[in-house]
């Protein structure tokens, strides 16, 4: 069945693995990590691994007044604004292991291109129409207002801080139109009221085909169908896709010179866009793309924070409906928040985990591991510095690192750096465990395949506590003294426990497991090796190893603290 959340066999499954694509106006934080790009990231590894046909692609949002409004504060150009976060984007990525096949921009002439063509698709289906609207307009600068260039007191709680899109204070989201006493950004005007003409997408038309699709995705999370299956019953309103602005994609026609695509309608796109581009680096086939895109028995999975629900599950596959033949999303798993230190994470306040900041301080995994575990999968989570330290020091080193640690050392010392040879038949406690960690591939790539991250990595963790439970039974630093036989099939056994553990916590911690990979004598790419256990062999000789994971001292949590907020 094409589009199932199941594991689908063994038959290799074409999947594109699309993320949000984020607004180039500030660096990206935790929320960002946990919401949508770790995540992923983990999805996209795991389906490497299993040798399926994976594409992973995003890219900045270039476009959209967050951009504008910080350049016009900072009064430089908005391609100055989108080109240094977009540097930083993509240097996060690279320090924290997102392994996007292509990250790109918005600001691209095959974004350009694509856009303008499902737009003029669109507008000879009939899903767009021409109609007038009225806007916000600044007479001083001669300018209409998008959204967030206005500001104004809330309609609803009478906070004087709104903004024309939304207000800070109550959460409601506003029409400019709505706000008592409008200013503008831009000149401290009044603004006046004028009409303007625009194409508006016709989603009302697609209302009753949304439904009955939204109705079949019984995979979906309850908090994502429910939320869309509200909005549907609620009904689609027609929403206008052009805006007054200069910074933007063009309107392909003739008389809209001074209008551009809206960046709701054009970001989007982005996802198509992005494949192509893609399609076209790889120098052969340039119709590579239509394996995700053409072909129904393709996986297309958007993962993204969840106030970016009704974008991809309303407007984008009612934009893909309404141009033919190409495929709807299968599953949106979106997450729910991270809060830090209880708070809603706030670039005004400065309250939120910068990535530049923790990849200057820490290594990537540890975070990596302690976002996953605390995924906000169901429910908002909270990050706090000393969750991050306990987990780090209880978990990552105590339970993973130590077993790594203990195993390699007494293998070292007792055995000269040799993997130990087993015994001709392993006793039934040897053999349990083994097949208990080939078991867990399924267990784990099952729940990863769902997208049920926390478990997944909770599975694998679980796996990694019972290697620890063995070693101390079976004691081997003292078994080595009476029964050096007995303390080499146990050696053994713990060195293919490990391969196989950092074949399973490879989604999750790229940079580690890699390394424990070899300290038990494996050479080549992990991620090739396949979704397995690559076994260890007796006699072979093992590197030199070393530290995994560092302990932390309790200090950071009080120094990380006075950080947030100031
Ligand atoms: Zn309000």
């Amino acid at each position: 069945m094409p589009n199932s959340s199941s594991d689908g066999g063994d038959d290799p499954q074409t999947v594109l693995v699309a993320v949000a694509w984020p607004y180039a106006n500030n660096h990206l934080h935790h929320g960002h990590m946990a919401g949508a790009y770790l995540p992923a990231d983990i999805f996209a590894r795991y389906h490497r691994m299993r040798g399926d046909r994976t594409l992973m692609v995003s890219g900045s949002d270039s476009h959209g007044t967050p951009v504008t409004v910080r350049a016009e504060q900072e009064g430089v150009t908005p391609e100055e604004v989108f080109q240094r976060f977009h540097t930083s984007f993509l240097d996060t990525f690279e320090r924290f292991g997102i392994s996007f096949d292509l990250f790109t921009t918005t600001d691209t002439e095959n974004h350009a291109e694509v856009s303008q063509d499902i737009f003029l698709r669109l507008l000879e289906q009939g899903y767009l129409y021409e109609a007038e609207q009225e806007l916000l307009y600044d007479a001083k600068v001669k300018r209409f207002l998008p959204d967030r260039y206005v500001e104004g007191t809330c309609p609803h709680c009478g906070y004087d801080g709104a903004r024309g899109d939304q207000c800070d204070d109550c959460g409601k989201t506003l029409d400019a139109l709505e706000l008592i006493d409008p200013r503008s950004k831009l000149s401290d005007a009044i603004p006046e009221r004028r009409t303007s003409t625009h194409f508006f997408l016709k989603l009302s038309a697609f209302n009753d085909r949304l439904t009955e699709w939204v109705e079949r995705q019984e995979h979906w999370r309850p908090a994502v169908r429910n939320f869309t299956l509200g909005m549907l019953r609620e009904g689609l309103h027609d929403r206008a896709i052009t805006r007054d602005i200069e910074w933007g994609v063009s309107v392909p026609l003739e008389g809209y010179e001074q209008k551009r695509l809206y960046v709701w309608f054009e970001a989007v796109i982005g996802y198509l866009a992005a494949t192509k581009e893609w399609a076209v680096a790889q120098g052969g086939d340039p119709d590579l793309w239509e394996a995700w895109w053409k072909d129904e028995s393709a996986r297309t999975v958007y993962f993204q924070g969840k106030d970016n629900v009704p974008f991809h599950t309303t407007v984008w596959p009612a934009m893909l409906m309404g141009y033919g033949g190409l495929n709807v999303p299968s599953d949106v798993p979106a997450n729910q928040y991270v809060t830090m230190s209880g708070s809603k994470a706030s670039s005004s306040r400065n309250w939120a985990l910068w990535m530049p900041d923790y990849l200057d301080r820490y290594d990537p995994d540890p975070l990596r591991y302690v976002l996953t575990a605390i995924m906000p999968e169901t429910a908002d989570s909270d990050f706090t510095w000393d969750q991050f330290l306990r987990r780090n020091n209880d978990e990552l080193v105590a339970r993973w690192g130590n077993l790594v640690n203990r195993v390699l050392s007494l293998t070292h010392r007792h055995f000269e750096g040799r993997v130990p040879a087993p015994p001709d038949e392993l006793s039934a406690e040897s053999r349990a465990l083994l097949d208990r960690v080939d078991a867990a591939f399924e267990e784990v790539g099952g729940h990863i395949d769902a997208i049920r991250l926390r478990a997944a990595l909770g599975a694998a963790m679980a796996v990694a506590q019972e290697g620890n439970r063995y070693i101390d039974a079976r004691a081997p630093w003292v078994a080595v003294k009476e029964d050096r036989d007995h303390a080499a099939e146990t050696l053994y056994t713990a060195l293919n426990v490990i391969s196989g553990l950092a074949s399973l916590l490879q989604p999750f911690l790229p940079f580690t497991s890699p390394r424990a990979w070899e300290f038990v004598g494996q050479s080549g790419d992990i991620q090739a090796a396949g979704w397995r256990r690559s076994p260890v062999e007796g006699g072979a000789p093992l590197p030199e190893p070393a530290v995994l994971f560092k302990k932390l001292d309790k200090s950071i949590v009080e120094e990380e603290e006075a950080r947030l907020g100031s």
